[in-house]
Order: structure tokens, then C-alpha cells, then sequence
């Protein structure tokens, strides 16, 4: 930082900011987390001088014996953690990796299904705002009307009417278990490729606490920097055969150079989450999650699908009187950090919405437990039964920020080796 202070003390002063942010505020963004020293030192180093186009042993640049040693490890753990037989971990993004999987599998102008937006499905799954929806001709699914859960029945009659060529299953802000199983059938039925975009619940599903879509999906997707608690970037994953056009499809089909500093801090993010200590962790996010919903629920908040199998839920505020848009300023200014999020047959605009959408992995990570969901559900409820009193909301956001000094931002492999020292 003294080197960056003197060259640019803006910034400099914009990482203290964010770091005092990130500190005093309670973070619940669903799809956020904090990543360990070991990570950030991967992702910060020298890697990122080098460029790679190419793959591990056939590069167009020399001087890259070193990089390919962390691609092969990241691409070899990556297998490991989720039993698959080919991992790419080239891509920026999970928006990326899902490009590469629709170019790879598909032509312009096919048809794909895949979760409405306005029902919990992500940009990338066919919204007309995405690549995905000007490329591709697209039949959104969505959820039934009395159980919020996914409608595998309008799903199947839908695929079998329009005889998509691709499937995605995967949301961005669905609360319940996905049944992959279920997919994969309709998808043999109509003669389509399954593609499992599994990025919020990447970090459940390594340590075994949502179903593996590797078995059923003939492609899986991901990002690794939500529950996973890794850098921000993208993941593929397939059966060996479709190793070849997947790869010519991220390089040189949709990006260049890969960032070599990232990819070395995926490989020490999936090493992590093969120790002990990250499968107990997952299981704190599932129960703070739900926890926190059962809190919510006893406040009088109605929750989509009635609560939560994973680490996240989402909070229809319709009977308290207020969209997701004041909510979601409401908190903030409160010292508590969420999105507003449309829920299903919302009546508001996807820029009022609703609902937010609140997650566990970031304050799992800081150390939180059952009891102190308990305790934010009662911020979260004092804040949004002030939401026009200013004066009240400071004074909470003061509460909040001395409840979250007790939770020093550690480094989280310091922590898991200090839980595995106490027993
Ligand atoms: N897929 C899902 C289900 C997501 O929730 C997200 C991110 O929000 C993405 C893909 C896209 O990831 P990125 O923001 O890295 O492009």
C-alpha cells in the first residue's frame, strides 16, 4: 500500500475506503464473499506479467513452464472437487464461460430454455438484454405460482413444443434445491443438451450439501468467486469428449490471453475447498441461512418458496408496504448490505422490484453463527420498520457497525486452522 499511496494516493484511499466498507458493514449479497490471504497473494503476484494464450503445453509464447504448472494444478483440482473429467478455468467470468458453452454447442439462432430473469434466472440464460437473448431464439421456464418451486411440468411441455437445443438449469436467485435429474430427462426426451450453471452453489455442492449436477449435465458452469469463496472468475466443466471444442471456444474463440494470476488463485481456491475445514463451513452457510429465514419469518416477512435450502433467500416485502428499492436504500442505510431483487410474478419494475435477496457466505466467513442471525434478522427488522426515519437508521447503522467489530475480517484459512486447533 506505501507504494501505491505514493503513486496514486486516489486509490490508494479508495481500497482504505472499501476496506473500512467492507469491515462495518454487514454483508449479505447472496452472490459475495471474503477470500482468504492465500488467494489474494496468488491473485496479486507476478502471474499477472504473463501471457499464455493457448493451453498448457501448447502455448503461441514462450516462457510459460511456470504458468503451466498452476493451469494443470487448477484444471486438476477443479476435477477432483467435483468428479469431472475435463475442467477448463480460462474464463474471465461466468457469463464468459456460458458464452463459450452456447458457442460450442450451438449456432445462432437455435433455440435455448432457460429460467425467466424475473423468476430467479441470470442474465446470461436468455434475458433479451444478454448475447444470450439477441443470439439465440429463447423460451424462458419459470416457477409454479403456489409452491415458487421449479414447474418441471410447463418446463416439459414447453421443451416438447419448441424442442430446444440447449436446456440451462441454474439460477442466480432460487432458494430451493434443483432436482438435476429431473432436467436431464426432459432434455433426453427432446433430444437437448443440459447445460448446469451451478455458480451460487458452487461451495455447496463440493462439500456434498446440494446435489453434483457433473452426473446429469453434459455441461456444467460456474463462477468461483460466490459460495466458493474464490477469485472472481469462471469455470467449465464436461466429459472428456467435449474437452476439444470447449477449449477453442474460450481461446481463441471468445477471449486472448488468459489471466495466469487468477487462474493460480482458482487452483489455492479449490485446494482450500478440499480441506475439512471448507465442508464445515458449507454446512455453517446452510444453517445460518436458515436461521436467518426462520428469524425473518417469526418478524412477519414472507419469504419466496417459504424459506430456504441453501444459502440464500428471498424476501417478498408486498405485506410490510415497501418495494425492494427502499428496502434495499433503507439498509444500506443501516450499515446492512442486500440487493433488491425481483421475486416471482413480481408486480414492480426490475429497478423497484418486490423483494431483496439476502445470502449467508460472506458473514458465515466472518466468524457468524445461528445466534447472531438471530440478531441480524432484528437489524434488518428494526431498519425496515424505519425506512423513512433517517435519525433512527444512523443509529442502528452505528449498532451494526459495533456488532461487526467483534467479527474481525480474518483471513479465513487462519480461522479454519484456529477452529481445527480448538477441536
Ligand atoms: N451465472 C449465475 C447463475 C450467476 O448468478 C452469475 C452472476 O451473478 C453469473 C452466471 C455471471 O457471473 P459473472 O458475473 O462472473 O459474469
Amino acid at each position: 500500500i506505501h507504494s501505491l499511496q505514493s503513486m496514486d494516493p486516489e486509490i490508494a484511499q479508495v481500497l482504505r475506503d472499501e476496506e473500512h466498507r467492507q469491515r462495518s458493514k454487514l454483508e449479505l449479497i447472496a452472490s459475495e464473499n471474503f477470500v482468504s490471504d492465500a488467494v489474494r497473494i496468488a491473485q496479486g503476484s507476478v502471474l499477472t506479467n504473463k501471457y499464455a494464450e493457448g493451453y498448457p503445453g501448447r502455448r503461441y509464447y514462450g516462457g510459460c513452464e511456470f504458468v503451466d504448472v498452476a493451469e494443470r494444478l487448477a484444471q486438476e483440482r477443479a476435477c477432483r472437487l467435483f468428479g469431472a473429467e475435463y475442467a477448463n478455468v480460462q474464463p474471465h467470468s461466468g457469463s464468459q464461460a456460458n458464452m463459450a458453452v452456447y458457442f460450442a454447442l450451438l449456432e445462432p439462432g437455435d433455440t435455448i430454455m432457460g429460467m425467466d430473469l424475473r423468476q430467479g434466472g441470470h442474465l446470461t440464460h436468455g434475458s433479451p438484454v444478454s448475447f444470450s437473448g439477441r443470439l439465440f431464439k429463447v423460451v424462458s421456464y419459470g416457477v409454479k405460482p403456489d409452491t415458487e418451486t421449479i414447474d418441471f411440468d410447463g418446463l416439459a411441455r414447453l421443451a416438447r413444443e419448441h424442442r430446444p437445443r440447449l436446456i440451462v438449469a441454474g439460477a442466480s436467485a432460487y432458494p430451493r434445491v434443483i432436482d438435476f435429474a429431473r432436467f436431464r430427462e426432459i432434455c433426453d426426451e427432446v433430444g437437448a443438451y443440459l447445460m448446469v450453471d451451478m455458480a451460487h452453489i458452487a461451495g455447496l455442492i463440493s462439500a456434498g450439501l446440494h446435489p453434483n449436477p457433473v452426473p446429469h449435465a453434459h455441461v456444467v458452469t460456474s463462477t468461483t468467486h460466490k459460495t466458493l469463496r474464490g477469485p472472481r472468475g469462471g469455470l467449465i466443466l464436461a466429459g472428456a469428449e467435449l474437452g476439444r471444442k470447449l477449449d477453442s471456444q474460450i481461446f481463441p474463440g471468445i477471449q486472448g490471453g488468459p489471466l495466469m494470476h487468477v487462474i493460480a488463485a482458482k487452483a489455492v481456491a479449490f485446494q482450500e475447498a478440499m480441506q475439512p475445514c471448507f465442508k464445515e463451513y458449507q454446512r455453517r452457510i446452510v444453517q445460518n441461512a436458515r436461521t436467518l429465514a426462520e428469524a425473518l419469518l417469526s418478524h412477519g416477512y414472507r419469504l419466496v418458496s417459504g424459506g430456504t435450502d441453501n444459502h440464500m433467500m428471498l424476501v417478498d416485502l408486498r405485506n410490510k408496504g415497501l418495494t425492494g428499492k427502499q428496502a434495499e436504500e433503507a439498509l444500506d442505510k443501516a450499515g446492512i448490505t442486500v440487493n433488491k431483487n425481483s421475486i416471482p410474478f413480481d408486480p414492480q419494475t426490475p429497478h423497484v422490484t418486490s423483494g431483496i435477496r439476502i445470502g449467508t457466505a460472506a458473514v458465515t466467513t466472518r466468524g457468524m453463527e445461528p445466534s447472531h442471525m438471530v440478531e441480524i434478522a432484528r437489524f434488518i427488522h428494526q431498519a425496515l420498520s424505519a425506512v423513512d426515519d433517517s435519525q433512527r437508521l444512523a443509529v442502528l447503522k452505528a449498532d451494526v457497525a459495533a456488532f461487526c467489530e467483534s467479527f474481525p475480517l480474518h483471513d479465513p484459512g487462519t480461522r479454519a486452522h484456529a477452529l481445527s486447533a480448538q477441536g
